[in-house]
Order: C-alpha cells, then sequence, then structure tokens
C-alpha cells in the first residue's frame, strides 16, 4: 500500500495521467461482450477469451448477480473492469445493454471520459446507437466509432462513413480503413503510416490474432484489387476532410473510426492504441457550481450506481464511486457530502479492482465499489479535505406508472424498508401522494423492465412480496409549486411528490398534457430534474 504520507502531487497527476475510463455503448447485439472480451485478452488479463466475462453459459462475472440478468442475458447492472495496456490503466465501465435501463447508462456516462461506440457493419447506426450517442454528445464525451463484424458481409465503408457524419453531426476520421470488404476482411490501412496490417484468422479466435505489418508496395503486390481501392476509398477521406484531429475529436467535432472483428479479435489492439494515444486521461472535474477540483487536490469522488445482492450469499450494498481527484486509500475517512458526516471506508470490506479481487488504494479516473455503503446514494459526493458537491444525475421522466402493494400487509415494514432501498438505488423512481395516503408508493419507470426488477428483489431480497396496480398515466413532467397548485384542480392529472423532493405531474397522455399547457400559458414543465 502507498503511504499517504509520501504521496505527491507529481504522483497523483501522473497516476491521474495514465488512466483511461470510458463506456462501451451499443444497441444490443453489435458485439459489446465480446469486444469485452478481446479487448481483456489483449491487455493480457486473461488467457483465453470466454473466460472472464459473463453470458449466460460462461464463468459469471460480478456483472452476473441477478438470476434473472442471466436468464434474459441482458446486463442489468454496470460494473467496471480495469487492466493494465502499454503502462496506461484502462477503466471500461460496463453499460446495460437494454433501452429499459437507459438511466443507468446516463448515469455510467457521466462517470467516464469517453465513449466507444460499438456499431454493427451490417446494421449501421440503430436505434439504441442513437439514443446512447445523443447522451453521450449531451455530455460532451469524446466518442471513438468500432465498426464491428466487417468479417461478415456487411454495408460499404464509405456508406457508413456518410450516415454516421448525417444522422451524429460528427465527422468521421477513420484511423483505420478496411482492406477487403465487409465479410472479406483482409485487414487494415494504417492511414498514419499507409502501412497495411494484415490480419490472419487464428482458431475460434480464442488467442490473439495475428497482425503482420506489411509495407504498401508489399500490400500491393500481395492483395491486388482490394488492397488499390482501399487506397482509393482512402485517399478521398482525405480529400473530405477526414483525418484525425487530436483537438477536433476531444472538442465532439469529429469521431476517430476503426474497424474491427470483435470475435475474431481483429483490430483490437488498434482500439487500445487509440485508448491510449488518443482518448483523454482523467482530468479535472466541475463540482455543482462548475469549478474545476484539480485531479490532485485531496480525495473526491461521487457516487454513479448502488447495488445490491452482487452475492446472494450475503446481500452486498455496493456503492460504485468515480475518483475525480486524489488519492483514494481503503481505511481512509472521507465526508459524506449529503448528510456532512464521516464515512469511514475501513468499514468497506473490499473494493473491486483489477480481476475483481480488492485493491487498496484508487486514483483519478479509477472506479472503486464501497461494500455495505447503505447511506450512500446514486449522485452522493464523498471527499477529503475541501468540501466539494458535484453536480447532481439528472433523472429521466418516467412513462410507465404502478402504485406498489404489500401482498402479506404483515410484512410492512420489510415493504417500506425495500422500497426504500431501490429507491436509494437508483431501480425505480418512488412517488408519493398525501391523497393515495402516506404508505402506498407509486413507482416511475423509464423502461417496464425496472418493475420486473423491483418485483424480483422485493420477494427476494426483501421479504415483501408486492403486486402492482397499472396507473392510468403516459407522462411526467417536473412541476413548480405554483403549477402543482393549477394542476391538482384539473382532470386526467395527479402531482406526486418524488423522493428528491421534487414535484412530478403525471398526464394521462401527451395530448392532455398538450391541452393543458395551452390552457395555462403560464404553466411550466420540465422534463429532466436535476435536483436529486
Ligand atoms: P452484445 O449484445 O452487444 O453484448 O453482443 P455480443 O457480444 O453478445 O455479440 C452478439 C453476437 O454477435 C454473438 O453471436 C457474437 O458471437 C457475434 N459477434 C460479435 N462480434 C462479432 C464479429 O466481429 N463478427 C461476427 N461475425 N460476429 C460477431
Amino acid at each position: 500500500m502507498t503511504d499517504f504520507a509520501e504521496v505527491s502531487n507529481l504522483d497523483i497527476l501522473a497516476e491521474a495521467r495514465r488512466r483511461r475510463t470510458f463506456a462501451v455503448i451499443s444497441h444490443p447485439d453489435a458485439g459489446k461482450s465480446t469486444l469485452t472480451e478481446a479487448l481483456l485478452l489483449h491487455a493480457r488479463a486473461i488467457g483465453t477469451a470466454g473466460a472472464t466475462h459473463g453470458k449466460a453459459g460462461r464463468r459469471g462475472t460480478v456483472s452476473d448477480w441477478m438470476a434473472m440478468e442471466q436468464a434474459r442475458g441482458i446486463s442489468i447492472t454496470s460494473t467496471a473492469i480495469q487492466f493494465e495496456y502499454r503502462d496506461t490503466v484502462i477503466n471500461l465501465v460496463d453499460t446495460p445493454g437494454h433501452a429499459d435501463f437507459s438511466e443507468d447508462t446516463f448515469r455510467v456516462l457521466s462517470a467516464v471520459d469517453a465513449a466507444v461506440m460499438l456499431v454493427d457493419a451490417s446494421k449501421g447506426l440503430e436505434v439504441q446507437t442513437m439514443k446512447l450517442f445523443d447522451v453521450c454528445k449531451q455530455r460532451g464525451l469524446p466518442i471513438i466509432t468500432v465498426i464491428n463484424k466487417w468479417d461478415r458481409p456487411g454495408l460499404d465503408a464509405l456508406a457508413l462513413m456518410d450516415e454516421i457524419r448525417e444522422r451524429t453531426g460528427l465527422t468521421p476520421t477513420p484511423l483505420t480503413w478496411p482492406v477487403g470488404i465487409a465479410g472479406n476482411f483482409r485487414g487494415v490501412i494504417e492511414r498514419s503510416t499507409g502501412d497495411f496490417i494484415h490480419f490472419e484468422r487464428t482458431p475460434g479466435g480464442a488467442t490473439q490474432a495475428v497482425a503482420k505489418r506489411f509495407s504498401a508496395t508489399e500490400a500491393a503486390a500481395d492483395e491486388g484489387a482490394a488492397w488499390t481501392d482501399a487506397v482509393d476509398e482512402e485517399g478521398l477521406l482525405t480529400i473530405e476532410g477526414q483525418d484525425h484531429s487530436e483537438a477536433r475529436f476531444l472538442g465532439n467535432e469529429t469521431t476517430p473510426v476503426l474497424f474491427c472483428a470483435a470475435v475474431l479479435n481483429f483490430g483490437v489492439r488498434e482500439l487500445l492504441d487509440t485508448l491510449v494515444d488518443s482518448a483523454p486521461p482523467a482530468e479535472a472535474r466541475a463540482d455543482a457550481a462548475g469549478r474545476r477540483r484539480p485531479v490532485n487536490s485531496d480525495f473526491s469522488g461521487f457516487v454513479f450506481k448502488v447495488q445490491s445482492g452482487m452475492n446472494s450469499s450475503h446481500r452486498d450494498h455496493v456503492a460504485f464511486v468515480r475518483v475525480c481527484s486524489g488519492l483514494f486509500q481503503r481505511g481512509m475517512v472521507a465526508t459524506h457530502g449529503t448528510t456532512g458526516r464521516p464515512f469511514a471506508t475501513k468499514y468497506a470490506q473490499q473494493l473491486f479492482g483489477r480481476d475483481g479481487t480488492s485493491t487498496d488504494e484508487a486514483w483519478p479516473g479509477d472506479v472503486v465499489g464501497l461494500v455495505n455503503a447503505a447511506s450512500l446514494r446514486v449522485g452522493d459526493s464523498l471527499y477529503a479535505g475541501e468540501p466539494v458537491e458535484f453536480p447532481r444525475l439528472p433523472m429521466f421522466s418516467p412513462e410507465h406508472f404502478r402504485s406498489a402493494h404489500p401482498t402479506d400487509s404483515s410484512k410492512f415494514k420489510q415493504f417500506r424498508k425495500g422500497i426504500e432501498q431501490l429507491d436509494n438505488e437508483g431501480v425505480i423512481q418512488v412517488l408519493h401522494s398525501e391523497l393515495r395516503g402516506g404508505g402506498t408508493p407509486v413507482l416511475g419507470a423509464v423502461g417496464p423492465l425496472q418493475f420486473e426488477v423491483v418485483e424480483d428483489r422485493m420477494k427476494n431480497d426483501f421479504g415483501s412480496p408486492i403486486r402492482f396496480e397499472t396507473l392510468p398515466f403516459e407522462v411526467a413532467r417536473i412541476v413548480d409549486e405554483d403549477g402543482a397548485e393549477l394542476l391538482r384542480t384539473e382532470r386526467q392529472v395527479e402531482v406526486f411528490e418524488r423522493s428528491d423532493g421534487a414535484l412530478l405531474a403525471l398526464f394521462s397522455t401527451a395530448w392532455r398534457l398538450q391541452a393543458l399547457l395551452r390552457a395555462h400559458p403560464s404553466l411550466r414543465v420540465d422534463e429532466l430534474a436535476d435536483v436529486r
């Protein structure tokens, strides 16, 4: 363990500089799990692809904590994986693949410094890719685009570039260009050198792909038309101004593009190199007031994910914290921003770090999992020394509403505790209304699968099975006191108080909301609340 007293500002700056913290965003099935395995393999974190990342049938990881998750084959939770590559520490934060958990994804994206947008070469930009892309853009996250599955028949490479430009507004600046059309992946032109990187298949893709470098002259002789076609296309990119510029990438004007076949481990090393060479390191983060806390100031971080029941034998409650500044050491006493109380990390039994094992320290850019941190809520700040309050994580406007009732009223205590816990974890939004009586919470979800998680967790984790009643509302908006007052007298609308104090008006339909807005020009409504 590093001696706290000996850690200098320079150490912290150096550690922050060698961190790359990113998430992969993609439409389901684009190959996120496969790419994650391939990245780990290339970083030599594991011996054989398929051994670490959990999907049904393979060895589980910390992300496979719910039987339901495995059964559905979707990743409900978010986990961080850390590995080293070229003396750089790479933190890959997993995002849930299913659209119903987009709020979780949103939170993860607040905790990373870059995103990798994974695109299926045969499908182009899909619905979920676009949604996630919009979130990244809102957050100003630099995006690296990876065109995956180039080993299979797919779209034309130039057409894909046009689609990216037209639909995202970012100029694609390929770093590599494929040699061979989709379905005949020979290798890539490395645009910075003009060299040909030839990929060779290895059985099952279960070891690192063999990549050999050839000069342009050699490539022209060996690859013939596939090479000259690729060179012609590559030339067009330069004419169109599609050359990589670090400043424009970091400024969200361009997106570097790589071509790969994750399942064959083709092009994966190039992605790691791009992360090391071009993705931003951990840098000073702005607090709620917009002040940037230098990375070498005292420890600070914020909770972006809270999760329970990862290990069914003992019900852990893990708060995932993104370290923003300073050195975090297990055992240190930090201050919990929301309550101002000391938070003793010596009670944290374990931090998930490299390979899911316990780590004793973490640096800016790292993610630590604080076990049994029941007092921490999503969005909370932790710090040592000078206080800091990081921006609250916005909550999505829910679109599905159900009231929750314990099926066994003698379990009311467990029921209340369970709902409160799930609220703290951000699994669901909890709304109350005096009209409905304090004991009957109304749950608001962005996607209906969230209700299934609640139902499952209430029964299995909290011992209070529940039943739902669907409420006849489709739209929610934040309103102020005046708006609430006004709407309480209207039909087909009901006002609730959310647990974060926000007033939420639930409308029967979007049409009803529009009608009320027309009838009351003074009514102000907000879609996303930053108040938590
Ligand atoms: P996720 O839902 O985004 O995590 O996608 P998976 O990693 O589970 O991949 C979905 C499917 O695409 C699986 O059958 C993979 O084997 C397959 N797949 C992933 N990457 C590639 C690739 O590069 N080429 C081909 N041909 N198939 C791939």
